[in-house]
């Protein structure tokens, strides 16, 4: 049912994600007026604060991370701020929290910006407040889980206040422009249809890069690893955004439904098909860093760097490989989505001596959104020595091309579609189950033929073994 909120009403907002993300991306809305006037924000975590102390917390965040050039009308935003103080674990607190939202006549947003093993209790909480009755909806962070069971509980609490067009899970790769570019690239135009598919495309590449190491989030990342960090979630749904069949409108049920079609035809993964690996100390970007055991004091089976070939058992994608990658301490920050065309099925410049090379599009998430295509074209001259080719890039350098317009933070979108209740960039429950039972199946193979993670060192691209699971195709990694 579709209404605008107009209270918002935010767990752990006072963490680190609310102070470089959604704070920001809240005050940026509220300058640009896409705000409704009357929404009232209701911050809650444990700490101890007043709404003024809150305020100037707030305050400090937007100085932080928001950037120069959009910071406007802070006092506005900080005057529709709220704060009370709820230990989410215990019912006591909510009423208090039910009183400071009031009366929400249009409808109640909630985000849990929270660790998950907190959503039950909250849950609870809420309900015990009556804050789970009318019009209320829920947005959830990741991670949802950290297996296949843990997911369907969490799902399940969920599922008892909530019915599913009413729960937003948060994947805020798909808040960003690019991802939701992919899917203007492939249905706004006639070009890409006709030859996405097994005959025309030879592999796919993503690949999800950090330059950093363990961080702040230690603990988290040390149980996580990056198979449940990353490819769990925002590698599998850029996959299922390159793989899925046209959906026929662009809204929540016809898109969800393709992606998930797509996450159910993952074939489970071989065990010469997957490489896990752990930086060791090295340097990136010219400077030294320590290893992970070292970050993090002790050591540890956590993979930090993890490649996959992966496979869409359907017509479109029969026998065309996905490989995956993503890692930190590699040696650039990039998220990118390779599509490696076929040859030429017969070249007419052979005689003539000139070489010809399969086109390519390389879809850039970050840092740069651009979008470009490799073409062949004839290096000019009058050929005396022989033809040449040369592949020439056509670029669409997002930037450029919009130069316009504004430049939004992924959460941006998302929080206003939580308001607003747009779920088409948000994931469905059967796709966030889908996605844990092909990684669960990974996780096993990892156990039962006892793989462990390669060392690679800090500034490489991961152990030579992911290098060589895609040369054994003949295929080498971009950019390497
Ligand atoms: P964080 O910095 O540890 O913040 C956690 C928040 O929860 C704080 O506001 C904390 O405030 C509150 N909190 C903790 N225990 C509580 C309790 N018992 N009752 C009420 N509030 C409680 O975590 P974060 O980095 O912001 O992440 C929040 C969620 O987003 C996590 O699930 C994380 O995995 C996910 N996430 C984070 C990022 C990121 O970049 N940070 C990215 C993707 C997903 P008090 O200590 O004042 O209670």
């Amino acid at each position: 049912m579709s209404f605008t909120a107009d209270r918002l009403l935010l767990f752990g907002a006072t963490g680190d994600l609310a102070q470089r993300m959604l704070l920001p991306s809240l005050c940026a809305l509220d300058a640009d007026g896409l705000l409704a006037e009357d929404l009232k924000i209701v911050g809650t975590a444990r700490s101890d604060l007043s709404t003024q102390a809150y305020r100037n917390f707030a305050r400090e965040a937007l100085e932080k991370y928001l950037p120069e050039n959009r910071r406007t009308g802070v006092d506005h935003f900080l005057g529709r701020l709220h704060y009370v103080p709820v230990d989410a674990t215990t019912v006591e607190g909510y009423d208090e929290l039910a009183k400071e939202i009031g009366d929400y006549g249009n409808g109640l947003a909630i985000f849990l910006s929270t660790a998950p093993s907190l959503f039950e209790a909250t849950i609870s909480g809420l309900q015990h407040a009556g804050l789970t009755e009318g019009n209320v909806r829920i947005g959830l962070e990741k991670p949802l889980g950290t297996d296949l069971g843990s997911s369907c509980e969490i799902n399940d609490a969920v599922a008892r206040a909530f019915p599913e067009d009413r729960i937003f899970r948060i994947d805020h790769y798909l808040g960003k422009e690019t991802v939701q570019n992919l899917l203007a690239l492939r249905f706004a135009n006639l070009l890409f249809e006709p030859v996405w598919n097994a005959r025309y495309i030879d592999h796919v590449q993503i690949t999800v890069a950090e330059t950093v190491g363990l961080e702040s989030r230690v603990a988290y990342y040390d149980d996580s690893g990056a198979l449940r960090d990353m490819v769990q979630n925002h590698m599998l749904q850029l996959l299922a955004l390159v793989a899925m069949e046209p959906p026929t409108s662009f809204d929540a049920t016809a898109v969800r439904d393709e992606k998930v079609k797509v996450l159910r035809a993952l074939r489970p993964v071989g065990r010469d098909e997957t490489v896990t690996g752990q930086y060791r100390a090295g340097a990136v970007n010219g400077a030294a860093v320590p290893g992970y055991d070292e970050e993090l004091g002790k050591d540890s089976d956590t993979e930090t760097f993890v490649a996959i070939k992966a496979h869409v058992d359907n017509w479109r994608w029969k026998g065309v490989p996905f490989y995956m990658r993503t890692g930190k301490r590699l040696p650039e920050r990039v998220t990118e989505i390779v599509v490696q065309f076929r040859c030429i099925p017969h070249s007419i410049f052979e005689g003539r001596g000139a070489t010809t090379q399969p086109n390519r599009l390389v879809i850039g998430i970050q840092p740069e959104e651009n979008i470009q295509l490799t073409m062949m074209a004839k290096v000019p001259g009058l050929d005396r020595e022989g033809l040449r080719l040369r592949p020439v890039p056509l670029d669409i350098a997002m930037d450029d091309a919009f130069s316009g317009a504004v430049r939004r933070i992924a959460y941006e979108r998302l929080l206003l579609d939580l308001v607003e209740g747009d779920q088409t960039l948000f994931v469905r429950r059967d796709e966030v189950e889908a996605q844990w039972e092909w990684i669960d199946a990974i996780r096993k193979l990892w156990v039962d033929a006892d793989i462990k993670p390669k060392t690679y060192g800090a500034g490489s691209w991961g152990p030579s073994a992911a290098i060589a699971l895609a040369e054994r195709d003949g295929v080498s990694w971009h950019d390497e």
